[in-house]
């Protein structure tokens, strides 16, 4: 997938957007949905996705939804940052496959990182247990 495209409705994202497709919930509003990232590059890995638009990336999102959209991912990024109190966050976002993008409906990632933790690759190994991650989007979501 290059940086240029057409948007797949039926990628992965879209469908948990339309719940064909579950997702540990995080946070959930009119503009965007949270939830915790299968393969977690660190414990708490979140990500933040716009609802209602067709974006592969951040470059076509529509300027008028960037405020709203960030708003939700700052206020994600707080609470991440207030349950789990990690040293540092990494706030990533990928576009297109040579950046290191693998699904293509925009969204941004929410690392906690600690002190001396060189975290997990990207996008890989094996599923965290759905209790696993629930517990952390409990968590999460109480500072929400
Ligand atoms: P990207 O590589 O596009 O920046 O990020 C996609 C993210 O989605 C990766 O961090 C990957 O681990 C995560 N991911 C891939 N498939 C699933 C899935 O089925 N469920 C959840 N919750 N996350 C997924």
């Amino acid at each position: 997938m290059t940086l240029h495209g057409t948007y797949d409705k039926d990628n992965i994202f879209a469908k948990m957007l339309r719940g064909e497709m579950p997702c540990v919930k995080v946070f959930e509003d009119d503009v965007a949905l949270a939830f915790m990232d299968i393969f977690p590059q660190a414990e708490g890995h979140t990500l933040v996705i716009p609802k209602d638009v067709k974006a592969r990336n951040f470059l076509e999102l529509k300027p008028k939804k960037i405020g709203p959209y960030m708003e939700r991912v700052q206020t994600v990024a707080q609470a991440v940052e207030k349950a789990l109190k990690p040293e540092g966050l990494r706030i990533i976002q990928f576009n297109g496959a040579p950046a290191g993008q693998t699904v293509y409906h925009l969204h941004f990632h929410i690392l906690p990182v600690r002190e001396g933790d060189t975290g997990r690759a990207h996008a890989s190994g094996t599923p965290t247990d759905t209790e696993e991650l629930q517990a952390l989007a409990d968590k999460i979501a109480a500072y929400l």
